[in-house]
């Protein structure tokens, strides 16, 4: 009996301490906005006039790619034109410089050349379209269509419309007659979707200039709308850091020879039970890097998500494990495998002589390239496997940003400011963006594109029938209105 006692007891410890960690929890996520008294009223925005600007960039088909040889430099020149003919104020104020390739930076001096400056940053390029899908598209992916209250079109989203939104918030800034305390910059790279050289050059520039930027903002993660399970409301995640890149080519050469007298062991077959090791051995599961955005987002979550962040002494486990069910959120807690490469064969009666595979991994930060290639030679466990990291495609994870500084807080005070109610948290960036080049020259780099998107949204990056609508573009020319001049004051 006496252990009957024992046993109720220790269960009411438990569910104590839980209940305890669960009201400590939210309350320590309660999220207060940062004042700032100098901010201007907002301008009065016509809702056509940012509209017709990212149409007209849209309908400039700067694709870059892999080979730079390929680039059309006259698409990146009507570009800069489209740029020059929509906002003549930026173009008579701000020096601007032209490097190798197309990319832009834009400096605006601020009044006192003693302070830092922060650097605003997106992309101009965009990926290709996937020809077999043109009759899918609403409105062909270079119009630049304006209808049913969108802007359709490659770019719209990914990301030129980040570029017409500082752009077009910098103009009205001018027209307003601000100056800036601190130098702006505004960075645009050309060849950002095939991981370039536009953005380390204008890294190199500005430190060869003994430059060190306060605080950067990059095209990142949006404001979510019912996309996390268990989170209601908007939800705004701040990319604190993103995950490393590792490239590795396996390769497997054997005696080759007459397919009618096969060995019992070939190239095929080696390389594939390789690639299935790898598979099969996911890397490790951390909740390292997202419990702090989990714990920010607590005020939005459901009874039973807060019980359960709260309380990862003991719930860890099942959390995990519902996380890795969807590969979003599996991606944010591992180093993830993903083979994308497999060659091999020329002739069908014919054995190999040689296999080859490459596999992206996609770093979690905390790991480095190094242990990724340790544990990879370890679980393939097969000398006749060459393993092989490719250089040129190998960075690692970028270090963690601040989230408990003002740079950081000016970004969700103006997010809850223009979407009030929403939930902020830091978290990791899955993809590759040119900001992990800026942390050479800063410490606060972050990565945010203030647009509400859905889950049907999200599947329009780099797919069919890419858009945003008139009231998300006037948003983020507001939200950029009102970032500049906290980023560019002296509240830094
Ligand atoms: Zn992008």
């Amino acid at each position: 009996m006496p252990y009957v006692y024992a046993f109720i007891l220790l269960l009411l410890v438990i569910i104590a301490v839980v209940a305890i960690r669960t009201i400590l929890f939210t309350r320590a996520a309660t999220q207060k906005p940062l004042p700032f008294i100098k901010q201007l009223p907002d301008p009065t925005l016509e809702p056509l006039v940012a509209a017709r600007h990212l149409s007209a960039a849209i309908q400039v088909e700067t694709i870059s790619h892999e080979n730079p040889a390929e680039d059309d430099p006259a698409q990146f020149a009507a570009l800069h034109r489209v740029l020059e003919e929509s906002y003549p104020l930026v173009h008579a104020h701000l020096d601007r410089e032209v490097l190798e390739g197309g990319s832009l930076l834009y400096t605006w001096r601020g009044r006192d050349a003693s302070l830092e400056p922060v650097l605003f940053m997106a992309h101009q390029d965009v990926v290709p379209v996937d020809t077999h899908t043109l009759d899918k598209w609403t409105y062909p992916p270079f119009s630049g269509a304006i209808e049913d209250g969108y802007v359709w079109g490659r770019g719209s989203m990914d990301i030129k419309s980040q570029l017409i939104g500082v752009m077009e918030a910098i103009e009205h800034l001018l027209a307003a007659g601000f100056t800036p305390e601190r130098t702006v910059y505004l960075a645009s790279a050309h060849d950002e979707e095939v991981l370039g050289t536009g953005a380390p050059r204008v890294v190199a520039l500005l430190k060869k200039r003994g430059v060190r930027l306060q605080a950067v903002i990059d095209e990142g993660t949006a404001i979510l709308d019912g996309v996390l399970p268990g989170f209601k409301g908007y939800t705004a995640a701040i990319a604190v850091t993103e995950k490393g890149y590792l490239t590795v080519k396996l390769t497997t050469e054997s005696g080759g020879g007459h397919s009618s007298t096969p060995s019992s062991e070939t190239s095929i077959g080696i390389l594939s039970r390789a690639i299935d090791h790898l598979q099969s051995n996911p890397f490790p599961y951390s909740l390292k890097v997202t419990a702090p955005m989990f714990k920010a987002f607590s005020p939005a979550a459901s009874t039973l998500m807060k019980v359960a962040f709260a309380n990862l002494w003991l719930l860890g486990g099942m959390v995990r494990r519902k996380l890795a069910a969807a590969p979003e959120t599996a991606a944010s807690m591992h180093t993830t495998t993903a083979p994308t490469i497999f060659r091999s064969g020329i002739k069908e009666n014919v054995l190999p002589s040689l296999a080859e595979a490459v596999i992206n991994f996609r770093i979690l930060p905390g790991e480095t390239i190094a242990q990724v290639l340790e544990r990879v030679r370890l679980v393939i466990n097969d000398e006749r496997v060459k393993v092989a990291p490719i250089p040129t495609s190998a960075w690692e994870p970028s270090p963690v940003s601040p989230s408990d500084c003002p740079a950081y807080h000016h970004i969700t005070t103006v997010v809850r400011e223009l979407y009030p109610g929403t939930t902020c948290a830091p978290n990791v960036m899955l993809g590759a963006t040119d900001s992990r080049h800026f942390h050479a020259i800063s410490d606060r780099v972050y990565r945010f594109t203030p647009i509400i998107s859905q889950s049907d949204d999200l599947k329009r990056i780099h797919g069919i029938n890419e858009r945003l609508s008139l009231e998300n573009l006037n948003n983020m020319v507001l939200f950029f209105y009102r970032l500049v001049q906290r980023w560019s004051s002296t509240d830094m």
